[in-house]
């Protein structure tokens, strides 16, 4: 009986349970475990957006 994570981290596709306090970004609906990951997704996806629009929210 597993705990179904409540989202996966979009940078390093960790679970991230209920509870947690994770960065949100609220434009592509995408989770994250903090800024450091948000970062690194971001750089990735540069190209495709330039703005930061998230926010710390808990599960
Ligand atoms: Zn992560």
């Amino acid at each position: 009986m597993d705990a179904k994570p409540a989202a996966i981290c979009a940078a390093c596709n960790r679970a991230i349970n209920e509870g947690q306090s994770v960065t949100y970004d609220l434009l592509f609906d995408r989770y994250f475990c903090d800024n450091a990951c948000w970062s690194d997704w971001y750089a990735d996806n540069e190209a495709e957006h330039r703005r930061k629009w998230t926010e710390e929210v808990d599960l």
